[in-house]
């Protein structure tokens, strides 16, 4: 497994770069993303250095699930609806840009998401 430690999510993880952290564990963090798709959008990750899903442990996805899951009750909570989205991309060639793996957690529907 090929991970590059100088990522963007490595280094919020390391502390060298700021973000908005709304909940954190031993396995797991979560913070807003700086580039929103609406108000609410969180990212949630692993601590263990994981490019995609299929890199990660099962422990750490077990974490990982659970505290997306966490994140997506409290922001159904927050927003009120009318849903929440998750959707977490596997590479390059899925659109991944941040090659840490991530859950976004999107308040709102598909349809909304789909409108240009
Ligand atoms: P991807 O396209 O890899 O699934 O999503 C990467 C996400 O990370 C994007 O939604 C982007 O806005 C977010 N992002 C990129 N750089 C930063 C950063 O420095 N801080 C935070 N909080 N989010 C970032």
């Amino acid at each position: 497994m090929s991970y590059d430690n100088n990522n963007i999510f490595a280094k919020i993880l390391r502390g060298e770069l700021p973000c908005i952290k709304v909940y954190e564990d031993d396995h797991t963090m979560a913070f807003m993303d700086i580039m929103p798709q609406c108000d609410g959008h969180t990212l949630v990750i692993p601590k263990e250095p994981a490019e995609t899903l299929m890199d990660l442990s099962d422990e750490g996805a077990a974490a990982v699930i659970k505290t997306t899951k966490k994140i997506a009750a409290a922001v159904d909570k927050a927003m009120q609806g009318p849903g929440v989205v998750l959707f977490q991309l596997n590479g390059a060639g899925a659109g991944q840009t941040v090659p840490h793996l991530h859950f976004h957690v999107i308040p709102g529907s598909l349809a909304m998401l789909r409108q240009p």
